[in-house]
């Protein structure tokens, strides 16, 4: 079969693969331009540390799988289109997208066929004949299967810059619920803790790790994704956990499954990067009873509504940290506000606007010199 025949078979495989294309505010990067069509659904623009942004051929090695996932595509028995790379064929494959400037850099996933070591054998053979035979020195984010074993993932990790552990769900019943023959603790966790692990013995640069979440389909609520999330930033050294509203997929056992909302999705993204970079704990996040955020409002705003709207912070004061709890105020804007004090008071919300702060969602937060800024009230 044409590589590009099996890249298009493989490609509807990654729809619970989000690798890097989202953006900061978890939308959706645009697709990258003046691509050949049969490429466009397979190339993805990913944000690099630093805000680069570089074109990703992201796809599956095979999607022939062995197991029953209950919301996958290409879940075992499923009637569909399926295809298989040998390690040669999609290293060569990628290699001429990446001479002919299609594709900079490479996310690899897979099915499982053969047990979860062999198929990491397969992922890392594909990087291993990039990195070695062709020289390649571009990105690579490669996925540890379920079941590697500890060398696989060391080895792994001596090739890629991102390497990536799909939990799917919280903790082991919710992902029973999703997965019957993924194990959440042994399976799963157990790679992140190595990963983590063989980053602390790495000489010289680590890769980053992160994983995903299909929100929406095993009952769980927002809080036992968010409490596994802050336990992985904070003790794994987890770069960024990926939420994926789940889709019903037909002929799958979830395909009468109702859709997630993709506003659930993205409350959850705001609330993880509160946990991971404004110095919130899950237990400050504004939960419902039922353990989800308010679907219709920021959770940050939800919190400094609550807490700051009575006590203001004195923006020509506050410590960083306290900066960070204001809406409208993100870790650059801090920074660039503890630099400017040092130059003089700040007296006006302009005086924020320079900075590059959301000023007006500021406002009603903090206090300029003493004084609540003038603002302009909304007609309605
Ligand atoms: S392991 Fe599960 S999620 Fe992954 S391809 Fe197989 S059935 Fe789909």
């Amino acid at each position: 079969m044409d590589p590009v025949e099996k890249l298009r078979r493989l490609g509807p495989a990654t729809c619970y693969e989000p690798a890097e294309e989202v953006s900061a505010a978890g939308r959706p990067l645009s697709a990258p331009v003046g691509l050949p069509a049969d490429l466009s659904g397979f190339i993805h623009y990913a944000a690099m540390p630093g805000g680069r942004r570089i074109a990703l051929l992201k796809t599956l090695l095979t999607s022939a799988c062995e197991r029953d996932c209950f919301y996958c595509a290409f879940r075992a028995g499923r009637d569909c289109p399926r295809a298989t790379f040998t390690p040669d064929e999609l290293a060569r494959l990628f290699l001429q997208l990446h001479q002919r400037g299609i594709a900079e850099g490479l996310f690899l996933s897979s099915s499982i066929l053969g047990g979860g070591p062999h198929t990491q054998d397969r992922l890392i053979a594909t990087a291993e004949i990039l990195r070695h035979r062709y020289g390649f020195r571009g990105y690579i984010h490669l996925k540890i299967m379920p079941g590697a074993e500890r060398d696989q993932v060391a080895a792994a990790m001596r090739l890629a810059d991102r390497v990536s552990v799909n939990l799917e769900a919280p903790n082991d019943r919710r992902l029973a619920a999703l997965a019957p023959h993924k194990q959440f603790t042994d399976e799963l966790l157990r790679r992140l803790r190595w990963i983590e692990e063989l980053r602390r013995e790495m000489p010289g640069p680590a890769p980053s790790s992160t994983t995903q979440f299909v929100v929406g389909a095993a009952g769980e609520s927002d809080l036992e994704l968010l409490h596994v999330t802050a336990f992985l930033y904070r003790h794994l050294g987890l770069a960024r956990a990926y939420f994926q509203a789940f889709r019903p997929v037909p002929g799958t056992p979830l395909e009468a499954h109702p859709l997630t909302p993709p506003q659930r999705e993205h409350r959850l993204y705001q609330a993880s990067f509160l946990l991971r970079d404004y110095g919130f704990s899950v237990e400050e996040l504004p939960f419902q009873p039922d353990g989800n955020l308010p679907l219709d409002t920021d959770p940050k705003l939800a919190w400094a509504r609550e807490h700051l709207a009575e006590a203001p912070v004195e923006v020509n004061r506050a410590g960083r940290e306290t900066l960070l709890r204001v809406p409208g105020i993100g870790p650059q804007g801090a920074d660039r506000l503890i630099a400017a004090r040092r130059r003089g008071r700040l007296r006006d919300l302009k005086d924020l606007r320079a900075l590059g702060i959301a000023a007006e969602r500021a406002a009603p937060f903090i206090l300029l010199d003493g004084r609540r800024p003038a603002r302009q009230l909304p007609l309605f």
